[in-house]
């Protein structure tokens, strides 16, 4: 059987591992397809796409967004999103500059505590424009000040600790707008986890095409729960791993295993719907 992960993160976000780890990874395990989601950022998405392709693997495009609706936070998954897209391409650059503020507010608040920590210190360690907690958190370890990134969490980062920064977030109809915009598919991210059921309604209301039914932090009654209610919306069913390689400890790359028609569903989705922007008229003729 053919098996996917559409929950992947690269060192071009949080994650540690590099497009050709992630893609030797995923060879190795004998994945049909691939997508890569880091947080606010397509920039690994054309190296994995050109390792994929040499590997015969299908590489789906994607980035995960942190959005809210009404007080709730939620992460938006984009899907087969045109990596060149402009507005996209703006947006995240405004998102990056976002979480680099965020990281020096959070570095004066770790200072205020009596952490000696430096931002640059922790943009070094990140080495990339999409940075975020966890690489304060490693950052704090490196300099010997936690043994961990989970006492990093615990201690000052995790919400309401007090180093802990609210991040500005995008509102999820604006989220799922962008991803539309750039020929994609909006997915709710692990909803299991963010526990986001009570807002799915109005995010269907909203566009959202799918919802993430499979992934590592969802036992089987979730997953089976999440089934149900994408059944009863009409959604799309994607699932992946959210494998951050060794930034939380053991990579997960593997643990998830989504059943390859659902990445058919996926592309065959985006199909239609690119066809309908290119051609509005047909799809007033013939609508689905
Ligand atoms: P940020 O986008 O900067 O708010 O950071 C979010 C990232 O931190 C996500 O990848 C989470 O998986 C990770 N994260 C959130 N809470 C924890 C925690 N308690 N321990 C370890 N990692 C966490
Ligand atoms: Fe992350
Ligand atoms: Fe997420
Ligand atoms: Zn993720």
């Amino acid at each position: 059987m053919k098996f996917a992960d559409l929950h992947l993160h690269s060192h071009f976000s949080d994650g540690t591992f590099s497009p050709e780890e992630l893609v030797g990874h995923g060879a190795r395990l004998g994945f049909a397809a691939l997508a890569l989601t880091d947080h606010d950022s397509v920039e690994g998405c054309a190296r994995v796409a050109e390792l994929c392709k040499a590997a015969g693997i299908t590489f789906i495009s994607g980035v995960e967004l942190t959005a809210e609706h009404e007080d709730t936070e939620l992460h938006i998954l984009g899907y087969l999103v045109d990596m060149q897209n402009q507005k996209l391409l703006t947006e995240i650059a405004k998102f990056q500059v976002v979480r680099q503020n965020r990281i020096r507010e959070m570095v004066a608040k770790l200072n205020g505590l009596n952490m000696p920590l430096e931002a640059e210190s922790v943009f070094a360690l990140a080495n990339c424009k999409s940075p975020g907690r966890p690489h304060v958190a490693r950052a704090l370890v490196k300099a010997g000040l936690v043994a961990s990134s989970d006492e990093a969490f615990g201690r000052f980062l995790k919400k309401n600790r007090p180093a802990w920064v609210p991040k500005a977030k995008i509102s999820a109809r604006e989220a799922i707008e962008l991803v539309h915009q750039a020929g994609g598919l909006a997915i709710m991210a692990h909803p299991g986890l963010n526990r986001t059921d009570d807002v799915i309604p109005a995010m269907v209301d909203a566009g959202l095409d799918g919802i993430e039914c499979f992934h590592t932090k969802h036992s089987t009654a979730m997953s089976e729960r999440y089934l149900e209610i994408a059944d009863k919306y009409h959604l799309l069913v994607t699932g992946g791993s959210d494998c951050h390689g060794f930034s939380k400890g053991k990579p997960l790359i593997g643990t998830i295993k989504l059943p390859y028609e659902h990445v058919e569903k996926l592309m065959s989705k985006a199909e239609s719907r690119k066809s309908k922007m290119e051609n509005p008229q047909s799809a007033i003729r013939n609508p689905q």
